[in-house]
């Protein structure tokens, strides 16, 4: 059982003192203790939030909600988190059949090529027209699977990609852009000019790279922005829309890199390790330092790493 909720300052301070000689002799991240009281963990965060766990994990969460509600009055329901936790995962469920417009990028973790961002639209209808394609678990799928359905997507679904070329990329990092605030930029992009078509959509999902109020940070100088978003993490597993959207941007990605290898004669290779280090070194050789500021992601390490193969 675990039993999570937020306490006020006073009763932290409280909490302190009473688990004092029952600290655990580590501390995790941003907690301020950790301790062990009979069969129960209790563990505190500097954020006020404090965390149960054990089979009796109730009785002591339900003495520091009586604590609580005589040190400030305030009332806590110790089954919150569990609530929350069932209405998000309900939610979850339901979203497969409902009207969805998705989001979702390929090519942030590549060196070489672009970055492509989809959102997609598919009305309850398409879903199953959807499924039959096998899209359903997309980050599954292999590349040579995406190359046989995203055209059959493409045609069928409708869509909005957008591809940010290295050039660009490169300038956004100049501009001390990060890569979120890219992101939600492009997200922000696609999905506006997909909203724009489609008034009957009954949500917007975005498979969730950075929290929701940093996201919208991110988009603050954007004229024109779509808000009503739900961000959920693993979003393409739940969500047709974004399922599709992440098929879509994988095959223009892969397509974007096939005619990257033929103008470069050679085969550019996914990711940043070090068969990439190695073939950005070749490249460099044969075409000048130059060539990587319009096919790679400048920023990366490998431009660094590169030199060792000089
Ligand atoms: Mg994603």
């Amino acid at each position: 059982m675990t039993i999570v909720f937020k306490v006020s300052e006073p009763l932290k301070g409280k909490m302190v003192e009473f688990y004092k000689d029952k600290r655990r002799e580590k501390t995790p991240p941003y907690a301020v203790f950790q301790a062990t009281d009979a069969d129960t963990i209790i563990t505190l965060y500097e954020s006020g939030k404090v965390m149960f766990q054990g089979i009796s994990a109730d009785i002591d969460a339900n003495m520091w909600a009586e604590m609580e509600k005589k040190i400030s009055g305030k009332k806590i329901n110790i089954n919150e988190g569990k609530e929350k936790k069932e209405k998000k995962d309900k939610e979850r469920k339901s979203l497969y059949r409902l009207n969805t417009i998705g989001s979702d990028e390929v090519g942030v973790g590549d060196y070489f090529g672009p970055i492509v961002v989809t959102a997609a639209y598919v009305p309850k209808s398409q879903i199953s027209f959807v499924e039959d394609l096998g899209v359903r678990d997309s980050k599954a799928l292999t590349d040579e699977k995406i190359l046989s359905i995203a055209p059959t997507l493409i045609k069928e679904i409708s869509h909005c990609t957008y591809i940010l070329n290295n050039e660009d990329y490169n300038k956004y990092q100049k501009m001390g852009y990060n890569m979120n605030k890219i992101k939600a930029i492009l997200h922000n992009k696609v999905l506006f000019l997909e909203k724009k078509k489609h008034q009957d959509y009954d949500k917007i999902v975005v498979d969730q790279f950075v929290y929701p109020a940093k996201y919208f940070e991110h988009i603050k100088e954007a004229q024109e922005k779509v808000e009503d978003i739900t961000f959920l993490t693993k979003a393409e597993s739940v969500c047709a829309s974004v399922a599709v959207a992440s098929c879509i941007s994988r095959y223009v990605f892969l397509k974007k890199m096939d005619e990257l290898s033929d103008t470069l004669h050679l085969p550019v290779l996914k990711g940043a390790g070090v068969d990439v280090d190695k073939l950005a070194a070749d490249i460099v050789k044969t075409y000048g330092r130059e060539k990587l500021q319009t096919i790679a992601k400048l920023n990366f390490r490998n431009t660094e790493k590169l030199n060792e193969y000089l």
